[in-house]
């Protein structure tokens, strides 16, 4: 017999988290400049009798709530970030931070571990173990599960199993997402910089067009997938920024080109880079150009560990019923793959999409928004979840 009805309980603080959520929504802040965000949640955690760090991973948050009896440690992760977009959602709860964006469900995220943190304080007395609930800053590209790590944030006490999961408008409100195994992509990012020789744009025979070059390597770059990477693999490499010159009729010096690779494994990241750099550096120099390459990786791929992932689809069973779980990789990136790496664990999605309401939009879009009625799925089987190590039996 369950000791909590989860489902139940996050109907209860259904409103609280909308209200709290719409808050922290019109007030989002950048990866590692949340303040106001990381105040609240420290706030609301030390009213709930938490032992609170704060600066852990600059603005993390680190609540730990423990039981009487001795157990597992369990580590639940909730990001707080936002982005630099502007806002176009026509929300009476939009940004009023111009220029900054909750346009992620980050702003969800942190409602949902608040509302969690408090429907398990109430069964602290009968928990065996203890629940280290993680507010994360700086989820989108800027380094935070790093950061925390750094700061000791997987340390006394060491989690035994971790969950996180993600608000996700490409599937229906009321559908979960789980898969065992990768589940998404491992994510770097790449600078190629084409040197040429400039001129007058009359006079290209006296240049090396580094345009013209940087043209050829964007092409041939889309070879690398469809070419030397089995097709049974996803993989992804994409150009994201082109920048060379200034004016109609001058044949600039360099070009610049940005771009991003995605995978689910690392030796094939590897690969990848291997054909991108002899291409960049072949098809300049056929050019009369030199190419050079800066690589930075960005976080590893996330990777759902067999026993927690069969944990988490037995309380999505529960909370959503098995006909609406749904098995689909992405090939977006998250940070929690290097706290994933460390501790075995599972990271899943809720649907947050609604076109009767319009919450149609991608994630990252200036219109993004989700059912908040998600909030409620994920905190059940989130709570369920670490319920089947701290509070039923063992
Ligand atoms: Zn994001
Ligand atoms: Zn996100």
């Amino acid at each position: 017999m369950p000791l909590v009805d989860f489902r139940k309980e996050a109907e209860f603080l259904f409103d609280e988290m909308v209200a709290r959520r719409r808050d922290l929504h019109q007030y989002p802040e950048m990866g590692f400049e949340e303040i106001r965000t990381s105040g609240i949640v420290a706030e609301q955690l030390n009213q709930l009798g938490f032992e609170v760090q704060r600066g852990i991973g600059q603005t993390g948050v680190v609540g730990l709530l423990e039981g009487p009896q001795d157990g597992p440690t369990v580590m639940l992760r909730f990001d707080m970030d936002g982005l630099p977009i502007i806002e176009e959602s026509g929300e009476p709860y939009a940004s009023k931070n111009v220029g900054v964006m909750h346009a992620c469900g980050h702003d969800g995220h942190t409602s949902m571990g608040l509302a969690l943190a408090k429907i398990m304080a109430k069964y602290r007395e009968q928990m065996h173990g203890r629940i280290k609930f993680v507010f994360q800053p700086a989820e989108e590209g800027l380094g935070g599960a790093f950061a925390m790590i750094a700061d000791g944030v997987l340390e006394n006490p060491r989690p035994d199993v971790t969950f996180a999961m993600h608000i996700w408008t490409p599937e229906d409100v009321g559908t979960v997402r789980v898969v065992e195994g990768p589940c998404m992509a491992s994510s770097s990012v790449f600078t190629i910089t084409i040197h040429g020789f400039g001129g007058h744009g009359a006079a290209p025979h006296l240049a090396n067009d580094p345009i013209v070059a940087a043209a050829h390597i964007v092409t041939a770059l889309q070879s690398i997938v469809s070419r030397n990477i089995n097709p049974q693999e996803s993989v992804v490499v994409s150009i994201g920024e082109f920048r060379a010159g200034a004016t109609f009729n001058v044949i600039p010096d360099k070009a610049i080109l940005k771009g991003t690779v995605r995978s689910y494994n690392n030796e094939l990241h590897r690969l990848i880079y291997r054909r991108i750099l002899e291409m960049a550096t072949r098809m300049a120099e056929a050019f009369g150009c030199k190419a050079s390459m800066e690589t930075i990786a960005i976080v590893q791929a996330v990777v759902n560990a067999p026993g927690p992932t069969a944990v988490v689809r037995a309380a999505a069973e529960k909370i959503v019923g098995a006909n609406r779980i749904v098995e689909r990789r992405t090939m977006a990136s998250e940070d929690m793959g290097f706290f994933l790496d460390e501790v075995p664990g599972c990271y899943f999605f809720v649907g947050g999409r609604n076109e009767e309401k319009g919450y149609i939009y991608p994630h990252h879009h200036p219109k993004f928004n989700f059912d908040e009625r998600a909030m409620i799925d994920g905190v059940a089987i989130m709570g369920e979840a670490a319920a089947h190590y701290v509070l039923n039996s063992v």
